[in-house]
């Protein structure tokens, strides 16, 4: 028996000793004088009872007494109180001592009593929470027998035993594999009747492997023979003394604890040697620091992590360990453990995982997930760090990679959904809310069907659903509508998503909107029927100019050449002048048309605007158009002009050309009634009108006529000729000119046409000449600088018949000598001419007769022309060809000098 005594007195530790002996005669005590000593004690040795003093140097006898209690060391402890100190007492007996006896005087005179009780009620106590110890007793004299039993039953009933005779009895039991584990402890007598005691104890040991306790009961004195029974395996003897009974049960009880202690140990090896095979073979590196970070331990799997023999790693420092930046991060996250120790109930839970960058032994890098926890030593402190790493550079890698994906997604320029496969949707891009006006949060769950507008089939969608379930991919084409209801056109893509083993498990769509495109394509088929179109209309345009050229033509070529024949009357002769003169005119109008619209297209046009006097302008109109025909009849409206001058400032010239267009038009298209036309002024707007009471313009053309080419009839055997550009060039002049044209009309009935134009009215009325249209010049030395024969010799009859003296110039310098001879009232200046063009001639001119009137004689039909001609000194220009009425209208502005 062994006995723990705490007492730092030394007399008291004396006189205790004393009594202890006196119960527990053969037992061993162990005196500790203060608490740590007691402690180790308990760690070093197996005690069967425990005496506690209290009060200590170094602390108190109850932390001895809650470590029994806590490591459950089953041991029955009396505590040593002082006097008088009751509630000490009750305390000690509820924190678990078995007794406690109040140091008074003479206390040590009732410790063997105290002691052999507690024993026997500790054991009692142990015996009901424990098992029963199960004995396996050899012993041939009954004798022994019944004295051992009776005294088992009394003392310790715990205590079971199985009595055999023989050793022949003991091995028969022990041999069947079921009762090693049965029994508890061998109690064996030294002398057997069938075997010798040694070899009983060998066959136990070596052939049935049996490691189970035997204590061998031995004669009294002999202790050699014990001596050499615990040399081959016995674990404990008792000699047969007076008292041995009284020892039997601690000694089966130790015997037992003993061997149980033993077998925890050995499976706490064999854990630990499982442990670290599991370290050293895992797949991950399982590591071992101490708080310094110095490696105590890392595992043979960190050579395939970083290249290194873990006997390099185990002298490495952390900086050739790890990145500097994941230095950081580790130390970080190392602090912030040790800060949350205080805190833990469960330090051992604290376990931390973060992501490192580990350096490997070529030089390159890979990236590790660390899993950490503290190593904590028996008081509680960290006293290192455990830790596996694991390689996730793949996970990493894949993270990486679904990373991207994700982004790529995320910013895909199409609508990306995911469904699951009942088609409620579980993901939906941005790219998806911005087309539908749906959130993410609003679609998840819902189903696409909340985007059909019915334009889809039924039909179509089951063919969907068949086709994706049946793990092939749909293409088509989707009208769909947004959350707030307008419609958009989309092509999509949808197919199955698989998992590993092959099962769909979604399906995805991909969709792109393609409603711009689809518009894009519908406006490119409207411009494709358009090009078509208008290539018909140039093709009818050709057709018809050609007509149109070949009639003047006709009638020039044929009444010039019979006008040739000398033998045609006079009257006849003046008949056919007149056709030449109209087939002339209209030839003009038909190639001025075409390169007026061509101006205005190229954008070339420009508008010249000047002082103008809408009445006048009117009266132009009317007596260009009037003619010897009554019907319709042309009028104004209201039917008399006012006298007075309306003047304005606007490009007169294009004024002109429209409205002799439109009136020229109205006449054309009427054969009987009238045709009106007039202007109003509105506020700052002049408002034109023209009205007949002609054919008229069904609903459906009254747009397209205004484009060029455009006719109501485009057969060729059309009835009213001209060539469709006339109201192109209207409306292009008047959009020029700052206003707007439109149409009012009913077939049979006749058409309203109308346009305004701004109304920038001259306030000061400054010119104060008469009227010169009509009037011609007379009794003029006029210069003609032309180097055509034919032109030259047109001009000088229109210009004799009105006795004017005519003097001609070949070319600009003949035109500057002449100037000198003739002194010319003015000069007619053409422009191209060779020697010396009439730009030149006229500049020469300017500085010698300074005043000398010169007009330029234009075959440039072009605006802008005119205007650079304008601009090098002509006091005024005629086109070519040359029209009487305009040449004298022009030749009498400039002699009176109206600019
Ligand atoms: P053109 O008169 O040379 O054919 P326009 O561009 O001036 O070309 O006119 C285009 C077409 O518009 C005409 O061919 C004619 O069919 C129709 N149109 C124009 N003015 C009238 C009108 N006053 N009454 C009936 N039809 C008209």
């Amino acid at each position: 028996m062994r006995v723990l005594l705490l007492e730092d007195n030394p007399s008291d530790a004396y006189l205790t000793r004393r009594s202890v002996i006196q119960a527990l005669p053969d037992c061993l005590i162990d005196l500790a004088t203060n608490v740590k000593s007691a402690k180790q004690n308990l760690e070093q040795t197996v005690y069967d009872i425990a005496l506690l003093d209290i009060r200590l140097p170094d602390g108190y006898g109850f932390e001895v007494l809650e470590k029994i209690v806590a490591e459950d060391l089953k041991i029955p402890v009396i505590m040593l109180t002082g006097t008088g100190d009751e509630e000490t007492a009750i305390s000690v007996l509820r924190a678990g001592a078995s007794d406690y006896v109040i140091k008074g005087p003479g206390y040590t005179s009732k410790l063997p009593e105290i002691i052999q009780f507690a024993l026997q009620s500790y054991r009692e106590k142990l015996h009901e929470r424990s098992e029963l110890i199960h004995v396996l007793y050899i012993e041939h004299n009954q004798v022994d027998i019944d004295l051992t039993t009776r005294h088992l039953k009394q003392y310790a009933p715990f205590i079971q035993l199985t009595i055999v005779y023989s050793a022949y009895d003991a091995l028969n039991i022990l041999r069947h594999e079921k009762n090693k584990e049965k029994f508890s402890v061998i109690l064996l007598d030294y002398r057997l009747t069938d075997s010798d005691a040694f070899d009983f104890v060998k066959t136990v040991r070596q052939e049935y492997c049996i490691e189970l306790p035997i204590i061998m009961i031995t004669g009294h004195g002999s202790e050699e023979i014990a001596v050499q029974a615990m040399k081959i395996g016995v674990n404990d003897y008792l000699s047969k003394s007076g008292n041995y009974l009284l020892r039997l049960p601690t000694g089966i009880i130790n015997a037992h604890q003993t061997y149980i202690l033993k077998r925890k140990q050995l499976e706490l090896i064999e854990s630990e040697r499982k442990y670290r095979l599991l370290a050293e073979n895992a797949a991950d590196v399982i590591f071992v620091l101490d708080m310094e970070f110095n490696y105590q331990y890392i595992s043979p799997a960190v050579k395939r992590l970083r290249g290194y023999e873990p006997e390099e790693v185990l002298r490495q420092k952390m900086s050739d360990v790890l990145t500097p930046s994941s230095i950081e991060k580790a130390y970080e996250v190392f602090r912030a453990m040790m800060a949350s120790i205080n805190q833990a109930v469960d330090k051992s839970k604290i376990v931390r995982i973060l992501e490192l960058e580990m350096i490997r032994k070529d030089g390159s890098t890979v990236w590790t997930e660390v899993k950490t926890s503290l190593i904590l030593d028996d008081n509680g402190n960290a006293s290192g760090i455990l830790g596996v790493t694991r390689d996730i550079s793949v996970r990493k890698q894949t993270m990486d990679e679904l990373r991207k994906l994700t982004r790529a997604i995320e910013q895909s320029p199409v609508s990306v959904v995911i469904t699951d496969l009942n088609g409620s949707i579980e993901y939906a891009n941005p790219k998806f809310s911005e087309i539908t006006g749906y959130s993410l949060e609003e679609s998840k769950g819902c189903n696409p069907r909340i985007l059909k507008t019915g334009y889809t089939r039924d039909e179509e969608y089951k063919k969907l659903w068949e086709q994706i379930t049946s793990g092939g991919e749909w293409r088509g084409e989707f009208q769909n509508k947004r959350k707030d209801g307008s419609t958009y056109w989309e092509n999509a893509i949808i197919s199955p998503i698989r998992n590993s083993l092959g099962e769909i498990t979604h399906f995805v769509a991909v969709k792109e909107d393609v409603t711009e495109k689809k518009q894009i394509m519908n406006e490119l088929i409207i411009q494709k029927e358009h090009a078509e179109e208008s290539d018909r209309l140039k093709t009818a345009f050709i057709q018809n100019i050609s007509h149109e050229i070949r009639t003047p033509l006709n009638a020039i070529v044929g009444f010039s050449s019979i006008l040739a024949n000398s033998d045609v009357p006079n009257e006849k002769r003046k008949e056919f002048i007149k056709i030449i003169e109209n087939s002339n005119d209209q030839l003009l109008s038909i190639i001025s048309g075409i390169i007026n619209i061509a101006t205005l297209e190229s954008g070339i046009d420009k508008i010249i605007e000047k002082e103008t006097d809408l009445n006048n302008v009117m009266r132009n109109v009317y007596a260009q158009l009037k003619s010897s025909k009554k019907t319709p009849d042309l009028v104004f409206d209201p039917p008399v002009l006012p006298a007075k001058k309306i003047l304005l400032i606007t490009d007169p010239v294009k004024l002109m050309q429209v409205l002799v267009n439109l009136v020229g038009n109205a006449l054309k298209f009427t054969s009987k009634g009238y045709v009106k036309f007039g202007y109003s002024i509105q506020d700052n707007i002049v408002k034109f009108f023209v009205e007949d009471t002609g054919i008229g313009i069904p609903n459906d053309m009254q747009d397209l006529i205004f484009q060029r080419f455009r006719q109501l009839d485009n057969s060729s055997t059309r009835k009213y000729g001209g060539t469709g550009l006339g109201l192109a060039l209207s409306k292009g002049y008047v959009s020029l000119l700052g206003g707007k044209i439109s149409l009012v009309s009913e077939p049979g009935k006749g058409s309203y046409f109308s346009f305004t134009i701004p109304y920038k009215p001259v306030l000061s009325h400054g010119s104060g000449h008469e009227d010169i249209i009509g009037q011609v010049p007379r009794l003029k030395t006029i210069l003609v600088a032309e180097d055509e024969l034919n032109s030259y010799y047109y001009i000088h009859q229109l210009l004799t018949m009105h006795e004017n003296r005519v003097v001609r110039a070949s070319n600009g310098l003949d035109a500057i000598n002449r100037c000198k001879e003739s002194l010319p009232d003015l000069v007619l200046m053409d422009i191209k001419m060779p020697v010396m063009d009439g730009l030149e001639a006229t500049r020469i001119i300017r500085e010698s007769h300074p005043g000398l009137p010169v007009i330029a004689l234009t075959a440039f039909a072009l605006e802008a022309d005119k205007k650079l001609i304008m601009e090098t000194g002509f006091d005024g220009f005629i086109e070519k060809p040359v029209k009487p009425d305009k040449l004298f209208e022009v030749m009498m502005k400039v002699l009176n000098n109206i600019t």
